[in-house]
């Protein structure tokens, strides 16, 4: 609790300069609002009556220094709403960025438990209330204190009874400000749910507008939608109906206190215990304190709102990713690609069973070893293993005879070449969804990745050649294309070892031919783990290894696994038969 405290601090380190200012700013507000008052009662109480030769000359230089004093409190009000709310602003977004940084670590293990679209408030909506306690959370305690104490000290000096009547109504706007602050809160966390529950609907909707139209089922995504909508509506309403309460009843409030002020002055004034002067001033009080209630109240608000977010913030940030760098973490130059899983096994929680068992297996430099097995076997979870997606939990796997736990994890993952069956391409151009396997990659290189994954020819049909965009996921693209791209971004990466999970199961056979051939350019002088559905394409791997129940149970080159007429076999034969 106390770290957190700290951490929350130190948010303000790079802005100490700027929150000082922005409390003097407040500072001066403060000042200048107590001050006008005074300066009234000093025309009304002074120079009217007569208590100056020169009326009107120190009439004008009253007015003069008034007219310099609004003039400052607006400059300081400028300063605090433009400059205080950037400072709040830039705090937030240091911790968006601290908070990204740290999704970037989190692990596989980690996301297969989440929905992105909780990550994205996380880092979206929830740090917002917080900048707003960043900067209102000191101002609002500073100019509320001091607005107080100062009426209350002034009040009194002038009419204690009166300011006693003023200030005995405070406690109960307070009281009344903070009850219905609450429900004003706990009414727009409500409706922000509601709103979160219409984007979710939006969303699903829309990434599914091809299955909708595909089913002409837009009715009844209408009709999801109108259930989603109708039930916003019904959480604004209690929401606006709260608010209104508040700000009606803060009104009512200082109405009644303003007639208060009038009838008890009015009873003074008569007993010539208080003059019209100190009336006046009085009613110039009553207004001032409305606005520090409503800081308070507000702040009360935003520490509420804000503290939520920063303890989320900090459960995040306070995760540990599962897989991290040991440290004496080598960086291997050059790899060659040797592969050794010894004794794997593996879970993927504690209380579920173990998908590998006691699994043994050895890729030799430039060997091409195919796995095979039934669908949900582990062949998959295997190959995730070895760029350290998750950790083992027996057993060692070692590249070039190091174990993948001594080696850092951006030198393993630069050096294994992973292509799937469903392909992730970002929304841009075709060019930077190949540069993504090397950023640093000139355009020649590029186009020569390309070519050597037989891409440069569709890539120079479309319409912008290597410039055209290519839509969320790639959705421009056909199944073959997108292939194409990301086995280019393994080309361009160059890794001496690679895997590729069922690269070619989804496609018809046209275009499994151009991704076959690339592909096989791909693994030619590299170590290569193939799973393959199909094992029409792993005829000639230098060796088959067959996974069940965890464990390899056949191993050998095709033809001699076909001689031996195991589970291969079986399965060989049956894929034939269709
Ligand atoms: P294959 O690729 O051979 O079809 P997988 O390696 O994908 O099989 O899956 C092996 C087993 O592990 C399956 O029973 C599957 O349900 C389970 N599994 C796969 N991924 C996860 C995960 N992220 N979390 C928990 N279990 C998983
Ligand atoms: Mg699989």
């Amino acid at each position: 609790m106390k770290n957190r405290g700290r951490k929350f601090l130190s948010f303000y380190r790079p802005y100490l300069g700027l929150l000082a200012i922005d409390l003097f700013c407040a500072f001066v507000i403060s000042i200048i609002t107590l001050v006008l008052p005074l300066c009234v009662r000093f025309i009304t109480g002074t120079l009217l009556p007569g208590g100056s030769p020169q009326p009107l000359a120190d009439l004008a230089i009253m007015g003069g220094i008034m007219l310099a004093l609004v003039a400052v409190h607006a400059l300081c009000n400028l300063f605090v709403d433009y400059q205080g709310h950037m400072m709040g602003a830039m705090m937030e977004s240091d911790m968006r960025r601290e908070l990204f940084a740290h999704y970037q670590k989190l692990s596989f293990s980690f996301y297969d438990e989440q929905q992105t679209g909780q990550l994205m408030s996380r880092i979206t909506s929830d740090l917002f209330a917080l900048s707003e306690l960043f900067h209102h959370g000191p101002e609002d305690i500073f100019i509320g204190i001091l607005k107080f104490g100062g009426a209350f000290l002034i009040t009194m000096s002038i009419n204690p009874q009166l300011s006693l009547i003023i200030f005995l109504f405070l406690p109960l706007m307070l009281l009344f400000a903070y009850y219905l602050n609450r429900k004003m809160h706990a009414a727009l966390l409500r409706s922000k749910q509601r709103i979160a529950e219409v984007n979710a609907q939006v969303e699903d909707s829309l990434a599914g507008i091809r299955v909708v139209q595909s089913f002409a089922n837009e009715d009844r995504e209408q009709a999801k939608f109108d259930r989603a909508n109708a039930r916003f509506v019904e959480s604004r309403r209690l929401e606006y109906k709260s608010e209104a309460v508040f700000y009606g009843g803060m009104s009512a409030f200082t109405q009644l206190m303003t007639v208060v002020v009038v009838v008890v002055g009015a009873v003074g004034i008569l007993r010539a215990s208080l003059d019209l002067s100190d009336l006046i001033t009085f009613l110039l009080y009553v207004g001032i304190l409305i606005e520090p209630i409503q800081r308070l109240t507000n702040f009360a608000r935003w520490y509420q709102e804000g503290g939520t977010g920063f303890r989320r913030f900090m459960d995040l940030l306070e995760l540990q990713p599962a897989i991290v760098d040991a440290d004496d973490a080598l960086a291997l130059r050059p790899v060659s690609g040797a592969l050794e899983l010894q004794d794997v096994s593996f879970r993927y929680q504690s209380d579920i069973d173990y998908v590998l068992k006691n699994l043994s297996l050895r890729i030799g430099v430039g060997e091409f070893l195919a796995l095979v097995g039934v669908s949900g076997v582990g062949k998959t979870t295997l190959s995730a293993l070895i760029p350290r997606f998750y950790d083992i939990d027996v057993g060692r796997i070692c590249l070039d005879g190091i174990d993948i736990r001594k080696i850092s994890l951006s030198c393993l993952r630069r050096n294994i070449g992973v292509v799937q069956q469903d392909v992730y391409l970002f929304a841009a151009s075709v060019a930077e969804n190949i540069r993504y396997g090397d950023g640093a990659a000139s355009q020649g290189e590029v186009e020569s990745a390309a070519k050597k994954a037989n891409a440069h020819d569709f890539i120079m049909a479309l319409p912008q050649g290597y410039q055209t965009h290519i839509g969320q996921r790639g959705i421009k693209l056909s199944a073959g294309q997108r292939q194409r791209l990301s086995i280019a971004r393994v080309f361009l990466k160059d890794p001496p070892l690679i895997i590729l999970d069922e690269a070619t199961s989804a496609l018809d056979n046209a275009s499994e031919r151009a991704v076959r051939e690339s592909l096989e350019r791909l693994m030619h002088k590299r170590s290569t783990l193939v799973i393959a559905h199909r094992l029409s394409t792993i005829r000639n791997a230098d060796r088959i290894v067959v996974l069940k129940d965890g464990c390899i149970s056949e191993e050998g080159t095709h033809d001699e696994l076909i001689a031996k007429r195991g589970q291969y076999a079986r399965l060989y034969q049956l894929q034939l038969e269709h």
